[in-house]
Order: structure tokens, then C-alpha cells, then sequence
């Protein structure tokens, strides 16, 4: 089977090629971020805008980087969802375009789901059951995946994602967007015990997670250092944030992981980038013996070839997608068609 996947849920237009799911010849990514850096954040109707001016072009380029034409492409693979419903309708329009045209079949496929899978195409031997600690802009989730196409949410964010808590209390400190790279930059000179920042665990025994009381305590924190007319060491700041966040997003895998008795552990989503997140989370798998995954930056943030990866399990699974296939800007993990 060769895939032909497409993704345009937020800033980033991406087409890739794939061989059996999991062997990708071409991975093109065309980001936006510079077209949104001036205004601190994604604008929803430039991506839309961006994302028409670019598809063509970017298919093009992932034909000719893989070595193949149209008739080689067999089966097409798009995100529908979760995303911004401008964007996702480019990469949507395109993909059943090309199905239509070619009389190949489609898959759509969850970007979340997406997220999880791109630890699929650089650890070949890796296979569910895991508990997966899913980690991006816009969502906080942890998945007890069963198999493929089959998961169970056992905690997810009540509030701000985690990304979004880096990427706002990286604009706090006057960081460029997005934040979370910035954050991880600084925290890796700064002193993560200098600020004592609140670390949000809940009711016992929750799995569930909250950022934004810790979001909070930060913007307080910077109101009330200028306020006294203190110097505000950004460094710091940035270590003693991320180490709060991700002494939280440890200690609820582990016990996720213990209490199912699972020993593989599977990082995915933007902020699996962060390195003091791989560090840390790795020294305590270490720690009890579990195996912990986790994708290689590039494939951290959104692409089109985990995209692919989804759409290949769920075709050999037989599910197909037809004509009617819609956007769903609110598309929920395991939630098919
Ligand atoms: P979603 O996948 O939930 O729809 P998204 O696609 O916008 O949202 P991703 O591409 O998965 O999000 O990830 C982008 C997020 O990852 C941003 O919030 C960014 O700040 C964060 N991020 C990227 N690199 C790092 C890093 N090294 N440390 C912390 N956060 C990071
Ligand atoms: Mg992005
Ligand atoms: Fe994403």
C-alpha cells in the first residue's frame, strides 16, 4: 500500500508518502510559523489562507521527493479533526479531490490519534498495549491504548493544555511564539528550584490534569517581582515552570502505568520535545524497568506521516471514509467517522 497523507488542522501544511504505514520516502512541512509569530499565536483565517496558497505545491514536492507519480498512490490518508475548521477543509478538500479523481480509497483520520502514531514509524518493533501520555497545543490526554484503533481516556486536561500553558507563560516573559521551544531553551540554563510554583495533582487518585492555577501563580508571580521593582531572572522563571509541569506529567504516567500494570510508556504531541520531559519521565521509567518511546522532534509536532500511519491501520482494518467526509473541528480520540 502507498499512502498519500495530508495534514492542515493548525499552522502547519504537510503532505507525506508512505509504504506500508510505517516506511515514510517523504515527510514535506510547510510551517506558518513565521506568518503568525507578529501576532503571538495562530490566526485562524491566515492558515486557512496559507494552507490554499501552499497544498499544490507541497503534494507536488512530496511526488517528487518520494520518486513517484499519482499512479503509484493507492489509498489517501487526511486529517479531519480535532483542528481549525478553515484549515482542516484544505487539506480535507484536496485529499477527496485526489480519491475521487484517482478512484482510490480514503481514510480521515484523528490528529490526536496521529500524535500516538508517530512513535510507530521510528520504533518498528513497537506494538500496543500501551499507556500513552499525549502532550500538544491543544490537548492534554492519558490513553490506555489497547490496540490499534482502540483507546481508553484515563485522564485528560480540565482546563489549559499543557502546550498552551508553555505557550502562555512563554508570552509572559516575553518570549517568541510558539513558547514551548523558548521555555525549554531558558529552563536548561536556569535554576529549576528557584521559584517554588504550585504542581496541580488533584483529587487522589485523578488522572486528570489543570494548568492554568499554575499558569496563574506564574502571571502573579512576574506582577508581583515588578511590582517590589525585583529583577525578574527569566531563566529561572522558565526552569522552575517547566519543572512543575513536568514532575505532574510524570508521577500520573507512572501511576497509570503501575496501577494497569503496563511497561511500555509512549510520548506524543508538540511538548514531547521538551527535554526535560524525555529526562526526567526516562530516568523514572528507568527507575521501575518500563521501556519509554518516544518520536524524533521532527515528528514531535504535526506531520503528515503520522497521519499516514493511522490511515493505513484503519485501511487494513477495512474502515474506509467516502464522499461525505466532513470536517469535525471537535473530533473526540476514538471517535470514527
Ligand atoms: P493539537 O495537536 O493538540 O491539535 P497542535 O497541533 O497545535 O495542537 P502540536 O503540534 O502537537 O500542537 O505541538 C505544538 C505545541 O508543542 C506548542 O504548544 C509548542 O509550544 C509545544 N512545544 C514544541 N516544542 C516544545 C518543547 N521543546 N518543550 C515544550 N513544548 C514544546
Ligand atoms: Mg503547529
Ligand atoms: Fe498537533
Amino acid at each position: 500500500v502507498i499512502t498519500m497523507a495530508i495534514e492542515s488542522s493548525c499552522d502547519e501544511t504537510s503532505v507525506s508518502i508512505l509504504r506500508n504505514g510505517r516506511n515514510v520516502l517523504t515527510n514535506i512541512i510547510a510551517s506558518q510559523i513565521l506568518q503568525h509569530q507578529k501576532f503571538g499565536g495562530v490566526v485562524p483565517e491566515v492558515a486557512s489562507r496559507k494552507h490554499i496558497e501552499n497544498i499544490n505545491q507541497v503534494i507536488e514536492d512530496a511526488l517528487r521527493e518520494a520518486g513517484v507519480t499519482f499512479d503509484d498512490i493507492t489509498h489517501i490518508a487526511v486529517t479531519y479533526g480535532p483542528g481549525l475548521v478553515g484549515a482542516l477543509l484544505v487539506g480535507l478538500s484536496a485529499a477527496k479531490a485526489i480519491a475521487f479523481a484517482r478512484g482510490i480509497p480514503l481514510n480521515g483520520v484523528n490528529h490526536i490519534e496521529g500524535h500516538i502514531y508517530a512513535n510507530f514509524i521510528e520504533h518498528k518493533d513497537l506494538e500496543p498495549p500501551f499507556i500513552a501520555l499525549i502532550v500538544s497545543g491543544g490537548h492534554t490526554h492519558l490513553v490506555y491504548m489497547k490496540d490499534y484503533g482502540e483507546y481508553e481516556v484515563i485522564g485528560r486536561t480540565r482546563d489549559d493544555a499543557s502546550g498552551e500553558a508553555f505557550d502562555k507563560v512563554a508570552r509572559a516573559l516575553g518570549l517568541g511564539y510558539p513558547g514551548g521551544p523558548e521555555i525549554d531553551r531558558l529552563a536548561k540554563i536556569g535554576n529549576n528550584k528557584a521559584i517554588t510554583f504550585p504542581k496541580a495533582l488533584l483529587e487522589e487518585g485523578s488522572y486528570d490534569f489543570s494548568f492554568s492555577g499554575l499558569k496563574s501563580a506564574v502571571l502573579n508571580y512576574l506582577n508581583s517581582q515588578k511590582m517590589k521593582g525585583n529583577e525578574i531572572h527569566t531563566a529561572d522563571v522558565a526552569a522552575s515552570f517547566q519543572q512543575s509541569v513536568i514532575e505532574v506529567l510524570t508521577e500520573k504516567t507512572l501511576a497509570c502505568a503501575k496501577e494497569r500494570g503496563i511497561n511500555t510508556v509512549v510520548l506524543a504531541g508538540g511538548v514531547a520535545a521538551n527535554s526535560g520531559l524525555r529526562e526526567l519521565l526516562g530516568e523514572e521509567c528507568k527507575k521501575r524497568g518500563i521501556q519509554l518511546k518516544y518520536p524524533s522532534l521532527k515528528l514531535c509536532t504535526d506531520n503528515a506521516a503520522m497521519i499516514g500511519c493511522v490511515g493505513y491501520y484503519d485501511y487494513i482494518k477495512g474502515l474506509r471514509s467516502d464522499m461525505h467526509l466532513n470536517a469535525m473541528p471537535n473530533l473526540k480520540i476514538g471517535q470514527r467517522y
